[in-house]
């Protein structure tokens, strides 16, 4: 059995797990923590895992043992997180009848995990600056420093700042995908994404994060999880819920890669209201469109205060689209976005994009800047859909769509909590804000409504 453990690893505990009075021996290996490297004082070190690879792979390769050896039992686990001097961090132990075979065993087993196991190791030193170290095999330790890894790109770039900024990145569908790798590849130190969809399968034909296997998952889980994969570099945050005005706290700059109005503005004022600079992009069919917002410079409310209807723009779901056209917006999503963290400004904050992807035709508008625009002056309160829910129990719920609001209105009396769906989601959470106003705290509405058509 191969596991991997965040605790301590208890050298004891796993030896009682294999006592076996049948085995004629039994060969235990511990891999310690040391206080040096290639002439470098070591204080701690810290493994970052792959799991579900390591688990995978760490099982395969002690089912090879047993094919190879004649072993009775045999247990390997694996230590992930901080460890200290003298911790173990590889244990192994194999039983068998004769003791060549459990030694063989063992020594096979170390030396795949070594060069098999997708484990990042990142060493804390005494007296220098703590570095990742990518053992290719335990005979050579090739050590790669992380600015090996910006190399090509700092000669463009200033990676400093790309290193120190904060990005919140909403969606990671199609738009998400190429945005979120792009800017874990650049080494922004800190991406936070936020999606509260699972992957489907007819959705992976352009979001390219994912896998067949991943269908039923939280988009934003997987992703994260792959993006540290990719760079073991930079800090990736998960959060797997819809948006909310809270995740901006220690964010620099904030990407839109949602597909629906409703969120469009909800994410655009909220950037205005923490005065947060914001890159959007829509798709609909091959046209996109693309801008920036930088609070203090218009907004997009300065001349149409209303949100426009999904109906008017239309999305990937609803008209079709293309990996190759979403995902090019997405990569120019992420390059506006470096571009911003650069120098503060870049080409869609003074001017709309729009953007032809089959003839590449393009064509910028200037924003309009309202002086007298309520939303830029910050006079207006954010749409609060913290009491929106994707599921519910059947006791919880009320079909509304055959009701009156005062036949709602007194169906929820008496009610501890009260779940409204109508058909799309928009009359219950109207009627839900209209309940909450009143002080009924404990109605909700479900997101997306019953969509039985
Ligand atoms: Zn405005």
């Amino acid at each position: 059995m191969f596991s991997i453990s965040q605790e301590v690893i208890s050298g004891s505990q796993l030896k009682s797990e294999l006592t076996d009075h049948k085995a004629g021996a039994l060969v235990i290996f511990e891999g310690m923590v040391r206080n040096h490297n290639q002439g470098l004082g070591v204080k701690s070190l810290e493994y970052q895992v792959y799991h579900e690879l390591a688990l995978k792979e760490g099982t395969k390769i002690l089912q090879e043992a047993r094919d190879k050896f004649n072993l009775h039992e045999v247990r390997a686990v694996h230590r992930e997180g901080h460890l200290s001097l003298g911790d173990v961090a590889v244990w192994i132990g194999a039983t068998a009848s004769h003791r060549d075979d459990a030694f063989k065993a063992t020594r096979f087993i170390i030396d795949e995990i070594k060069h098999r196991l997708p484990v990042w190791k990142k060493e804390h030193y005494l007296q220098a600056e703590a570095k990742w170290v990518f053992c290719k095999d335990h005979h050579h330790h090739v050590h790669f420093e992380e600015a090996d890894f910006y190399k090509k790109q700092a000669i463009v770039v200033n990676q400093n700042k790309l290193k120190e900024a904060r990005v919140l990145i909403v969606g990671l569908g199609g738009l998400g995908c190429p945005a979120s790798v792009n800017l874990a590849l650049a080494g922004v130190g800190k991406l936070r994404l936020v999606d509260y969809d699972r992957i489907s399968f007819d959705n992976l034909h352009r979001q390219f994060l994912y896998r067949p296997n991943h269908v039923g998952e939280l988009k934003s889980k997987i992703a994260s999880i792959i993006l540290k994969e990719m760079n073991p570099f930079i800090e990736v945050e998960s959060i797997e819920n819809f948006f909310h005005p809270q995740q901006l706290e220690e964010i620099d700059l904030v990407i839109d890669g949602t597909d629906n109005m409703k969120t469009k503005y909800q994410i655009h004022d909220a950037c205005l209201k923490y005065r947060l600079p914001l890159v959007s992009a829509g798709l609909f069919k091959d046209h996109a469109q693309m801008r920036t917002l930088i609070p203090g410079n218009g907004c997009w409310r300065c001349l149409v205060h209303e949100v426009p209807q999904d109906a008017l723009l239309g999305n990937c779901n609803d008209f079709g689209t293309t990996g190759a056209w979403v995902n090019t917006v997405g990569s120019l999503l992420s390059s506006e976005a470096i571009e911003l963290l650069q120098k503060g400004k870049n080409s869609t904050s003074e001017s709309v994009l729009h953007l032809n992807l089959k003839d590449f035709s393009s064509f910028k508008i200037k924003k309009a800047k309202n002086e007298n625009c309520l939303y830029c002056q910050g006079d207006f309160q954010i749409e609060d859909s913290s009491y929106e829910v994707l599921s519910s129990s059947d006791s919880d719920l009320l079909d509304i769509r055959n009701l009156s609001d005062e036949q709602v209105f007194h169906s929820i009396k008496n009610r501890d909590k009260v779940v409204l769906c109508c058909h799309r989601g928009h009359r219950s959470l109207k009627l839900t804000q209209m309940l909450r106003a009143q002080g009924h705290e404990t109605v909700y509405s479900l997101r997306g409504g019953v969509k039985t058509e």
